[in-house]
């Protein structure tokens, strides 16, 4: 596995590395390390973690050495704030699903020949890591980078039970503590629609690619016919910005906080305020991993999807109202 050097997220300068922080002389600043992750984060409100977070990181810790990815995932869900159990049960099995769908979209990329295996891979908003698990078969250095450092803790559990080598670091993906062309492979799958700042993170994730890498994004389309796949309410995309929140707790009494899903044009506008100039936006083959979680009259109009999208005249069709985007960008 190559080595990837940190840079200050803030000045882009170089950090010293001591024994549990890495320090920026220039900012005077010092990023502390836990259980061997790097917390480059950057508040506009300074470094200081919740103190939710930080009890939730010491229940983590203490947890860390005797219990299972499965367990500590278990643990983490019993210690956070109360989420309906049906849409745990949905959450499960999207992370359950998520090294098959992370397999699968590496296999697409080969096929556009838009990856270049043996290289290095970076993902932001790598949660509990299954997409790091898929890539570290595939790739010569695994980077995953989360704005959580408990989803970080459970994924470098999830490494070491599954065998796999990736570096996790917390850090914000609008401030990447990463070199101009480190990566080859730049992946965002479901985090684009989450982050404050699409735009910078796009700039930032082309920054950091070499020339002739690729970004991956994948992400829900804010106009799908079916439910908000977060919380599992239809129609929540089509009311401005500003009900979704209240309507979301009116129906399914869940907060709607940190997510904006974006449709064909607002994806399209966001790429366009960046230098990236060649990028596709695909409509994705459904896997039966896909579709798991769709109710049943979903699934039955799979099929339906998949014939509508492949033929010129009603594609535009699974453009406008289809479940969601896969985006590949090139680097010139
Ligand atoms: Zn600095």
């Amino acid at each position: 596995m190559q080595v990837i050097e940190f840079i200050c997220p803030l000045c882009q300068g170089p950090l010293r590395r001591e024994s549990e922080a890495y320090v920026c002389a220039r900012d005077q600043r010092s990023y502390p390390v836990t259980l061997g992750i790097p917390d480059l984060r950057v508040y506009t409100d300074q470094l200081v973690q919740s103190v939710t977070e930080q009890a939730l990181i010491a229940r983590l810790l203490a947890e860390y050495p005797n219990r299972s990815f499965a367990e500590l995932v278990e643990l983490d869900r019993s210690l956070s704030p109360a989420v309906p159990s049906s849409l745990r049960a949905r959450r499960r099995v999207h992370i359950e699903g998520g090294v098959v769908r992370a397999k699968s979209s590496l296999a697409e990329m080969q096929r556009l020949g838009a990856l270049s295996a043996r290289g290095q891979f970076l993902e932001i908003g790598c949660g509990t890591g299954e997409f790091l698990v898929a890539a570290a078969d595939v790739f010569q250095t695994v980077v995953g980078l989360d704005i959580s450092l408990p989803r970080l803790i459970l994924a470098k559990k999830q490494l070491e039970d599954t065998g796999r080598q990736a570096i996790v670091i917390s850090a914000s993906a609008e401030s990447l503590p990463f070199s101009h062309e480190s990566f080859h492979l730049v992946v965002g799958s479901d985090v684009i629609e989450h982050v404050e700042n699409p735009v910078q993170v796009m700039r930032e994730a082309y920054r950091v690619l070499v020339s002739g890498g690729a970004i991956f994004l994948a992400t829900p389309n804010r106009w799908s016919l079916t439910p908000e796949p977060h919380v599992n309410v239809w129609g929540v995309g089509f009311l401005p910005k500003a009900w979704r929140e209240r309507y979301v707790a009116l129906v399914r009494n869940v907060p709607y906080r940190n997510v904006s899903l974006l449709n064909w044009f607002e994806i399209r506008r966001l790429l366009g305020q960046t230098r990236i100039s060649r990028w596709q936006i695909i409509l994705p083959a459904l896997s039966s991993e896909h579709t798991a979680r769709l109710p049943a009259w979903a699934r039955a109009a799979v099929p339906v999807y998949h014939a509508l999208k492949d033929y010129p005249l009603t594609k535009w069709l699974v453009y406008l109202f289809g479940p969601l985007f896969h985006v590949i960008c090139i680097k010139k």
